[in-house]
């Protein structure tokens, strides 16, 4: 079964590109454009990953991933923050918030996928359903 990973992106570019490269290898990706929608999704839908920008609209990506975070159901999703801000500190604060890894934008696409799998496989939620 094809993992589905939830991408909340308020950038059209950057969602392209992610959607992309997710989809050529096989993942099937949920759209949300900010993150009440993500969160409404999160709960709806099963999801296997995450991915989570930090900077948009509204609710950040930190409250977004607090939110999540309380909610049982979600418990074993991995959570991994996109974010273009190199301050120091960003990880930190995507980690205290609930996520459980951070990728710096721009993506890169060579490895992009390998990254997300790596906490995909580590979650053990394949083997669930
Ligand atoms: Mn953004």
């Amino acid at each position: 079964m094809a993992p589905r990973v939830l991408l909340i992106e308020d950038n059209e570019q950057n969602r392209y590109m992610a959607t992309f490269l997710l989809e050529k290898s096989g993942f099937e990706v949920l759209h949300a454009w900010e993150g009440l929608t993500g969160i409404e999704l999160a709960l709806r839908e099963q999801v296997d990953l995450v991915l989570l920008d930090i900077q948009l609209p509204g609710m950040d990506g930190y409250a977004v991933a607090r939110e999540l975070r309380r909610h049982r159901g979600l418990e074993g999703i991995p959570i991994i923050a996109v974010t273009s801000y190199a301050m120091v500190g960003d990880r930190e604060k995507s980690l205290e918030a609930g996520c459980d890894g951070y990728l710096e934008k721009p993506i890169n696409p060579h490895t992009f996928v390998a990254d997300i799998s790596r906490f995909l496989s580590t979650s053990g939620r394949g083997e669930e359903s």
